[in-house]
């Protein structure tokens, strides 16, 4: 008898890649047949619980009731049109939401599918924005070390230089003005010196810089670092002192993430563009906006080109529209920020015990994150193996072992993924 799963694991292995892996030595992978609330089922019969939320994204959990039936009301109506010359109530019931739940100056929505996609159009604003108000200077960017903000051209040039390989495009990207990865953690002093430092390149580039794009409060893909709100704030006050716009990239951080709803709002501040994606449909399937403020928008549209030149086929697809509606609902619905702050009580306890491994250089969390950062890049492949067997869904990078659960996730969960991170780090299966 032909085994079937066999059968699809060559052909995966022989003719898909898959995220940052190789076709002739790609990483292992696992089969799933289905996924429920914060369990992922494996063909082959594990059930594992979900540490991940996939890449931020699946904040309610998998196959919820709620978004399922906002997909299947939608779809009977119509999964597509295009956004050009129509538009539809999915569309723009999301952007009223977007509107009021974000900070106040954000007014105008680009809706994007993809985060990449919602950093270029950012990318794009600013840069046209300058050049409508006549500085034909403006044409970099500024943002620190270690951060992420997708794959694409436009979005990698901004992304740490190591981590995303700019040597080898070098001569294609565009170069950019790299500060340094801010260094005050999240809970600890800000120093005068930090700000000094940062002012000390807007002086020296602001004359060609269009906009500082950063993840606010945390770095995640870049080494999950959790940093000083008042960075942010410094940051703020220089953006407006050196007419350089702020773009914060929420695709990670949005949607409660770090315990606010948006990140910024640890800061209390509020960017000239605004992207986000990741969790907005709950991570039912791809969509991200971009969000500016009345001030960018109506330079862009006063500008000698008149209009934003973005505009991609899939633009405002109303069935990810509908989904994300359903999925903001249903987080406002709920006590989230109790659920967050319990699912921060629960890391917190029950990764502390790791402090104590020699392998683990620090272990931190904030919100529904959890991290344990050891003092060597981990075997992916090995560890993942080791997760399974505990089963466990988590997927580390470099020397970071992370957690960003579901917010449906219970104590007793919680407790099972942060005692996997234990036993793989004690029992050396990385
Ligand atoms: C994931 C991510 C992106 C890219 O989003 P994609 O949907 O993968 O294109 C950009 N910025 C941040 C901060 C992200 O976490």
């Amino acid at each position: 008898m032909i085994n079937k799963q066999t059968i699809n694991l060559d052909f995966d292995r022989e003719h898909i890649w898959h995220p940052y892996t190789s076709m002739t030595q790609p990483l292992p992978v696992y089969p799933v047949s289905h996924a429920n609330a914060n369990r992922i089922f494996l063909e082959t019969g594990e059930s594992l619980i979900d540490g991940m939320a996939s890449w931020w994204s699946a904040i309610h959990g998998y196959c919820h009731p709620v978004l399922n039936e906002a997909i299947t009301t939608q779809i009977s109506k119509m999964s597509h049109v295009m956004f050009g010359g129509l538009t539809h109530e999915p569309a723009v019931e999301l952007c009223k939401k977007l509107v009021s739940i974000t900070p106040e100056s954000l007014d105008k929505v680009f809706l994007a599918d993809s985060g990449s996609v919602s950093v270029e159009v950012a990318i794009k604003m600013a840069l046209q924005y300058w050049l409508s108000q006549g500085y034909t200077g403006k044409q970099k960017l500024m943002t620190p070390l270690k951060g992420y903000h997708g794959d694409t051209f436009a979005a990698m040039s901004v992304c740490d230089p190591v981590n995303s390989m700019h040597s080898m495009y070098s001569g294609f990207l565009p170069e950019h003005v790299f500060v340094p990865a801010p260094s005050a953690k999240f809970n600890g002093e800000f120093s005068p010196a930090e700000a000094d430092t940062l002012e000390s390149y807007f002086a020296a580039h602001h004359q060609d810089v269009a906009a500082f794009i950063i993840e606010p409060i945390v770095q995640n893909a870049g080494g999950m670092n959790f940093y000083h709100p008042d960075y942010l704030k410094h940051l703020r006050i220089l953006c407006d002192k050196y007419d350089v716009l702020l773009i914060c990239d929420e695709i990670a951080t949005g949607f409660g993430r770090t315990g606010t709803l948006f990140a910024v709002e640890h800061a209390n501040i509020e960017p000239d563009i605004l992207c986000i994606g990741k969790a907005l449909t709950g991570g039912m399937m791809t969509l991200s906006t971009t969000l500016t403020t009345s001030k960018v928008a109506i330079g862009i549209s006063e500008g000698e080109a008149g209009v934003l030149m973005h505009g991609p086929t899939f633009m405002g697809n109303p069935l990810a529209c509908a989904t994300a509606c359903a999925s903001i609902d249903l987080l406002l619905e709920q006590p989230w920020q109790e659920q967050i702050e319990h699912i921060n009580d629960v890391l917190t306890t029950q990764l502390a015990k790791c402090k104590h491994l020699d392998a683990v250089v620090d272990v931190r969390t904030l919100g529904a994150i959890g991290v344990v950062e050891l003092n060597r890049s981990v075997d992916v492949a090995k560890i993942q193996r080791f997760f399974i067997e505990q089963g466990v869904w988590i997927r580390p990078f470099g020397k970071l072992i992370y957690l960003m659960p579901p917010y449906i996730s219970d104590e007793q969960s919680l407790t099972k993924l942060c005692n996997a991170i234990y036993a793989a780090i004690e029992q050396q299966a990385y």
